[in-house]
């Protein structure tokens, strides 16, 4: 008998649809890699439900009544916004290989870009320096390599236990 090779596929990782009262747990869930869509205010608890249902999303809420009707959903009682995501990565470690492959602004995926003809869409200091620049293949924002970045990197590892 042959043993199925376990392979990790892209519907083992969870995908989450984030409350819009949670806007900022959202962006770090994006800074992780996570695929993370917001709920902005403007949707309706119902809708909300209905795209995590059929998106198969994690709704990850604090409002207790939208959780109660909705079995795949987290309910938040952390206030503070290193306490939430250390609650959702303990209970689903992200990936390291995925820290800031996702647009923190849309949630779509970046890719690495060639700097060759975006001289006039970049800032000197960075296409003077060719640093690693990686674009969103959703809303087009620019992303690279900067001080800014390496603090993300940093908090990422510090709140998943890489750093202590
Ligand atoms: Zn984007």
């Amino acid at each position: 008998m042959i043993k199925g090779v376990a392979v990790k596929s892209s519907e083992e990782v969870p995908k989450f649809m984030v409350d819009g009262m949670l806007g900022k747990l959202c962006r770090w869930l994006r800074f992780f890699g996570f695929d993370a869509e917001y709920a902005g205010c403007e949707i309706s608890d119902s809708e909300v439900i209905f795209i995590s249902q059929s998106q198969n999303r994690i709704l990850v809420t604090s409002d207790r009544e939208l959780a109660s009707r909705f079995r795949n959903s987290i309910l938040l009682s952390e206030k503070a916004i290193k306490r939430q995501i250390r609650r959702i990565v303990s209970e689903f470690p992200p990936d390291p290989e995925a820290f800031l492959s996702r647009c923190s602004l849309c949630n779509g995926e970046l890719e690495q870009i060639n700097l060759k003809g975006l001289r006039e869409s970049l800032p000197e200091s960075v296409y003077g320096r060719q640093l690693s620049v990686r674009q969103c293949k959703k809303c087009r924002k620019f992303y690279w390599d900067g001080t800014h970045q390496s603090s993300i990197m940093k908090t990422l590892r510090e709140l998943t236990g890489e750093l202590t």
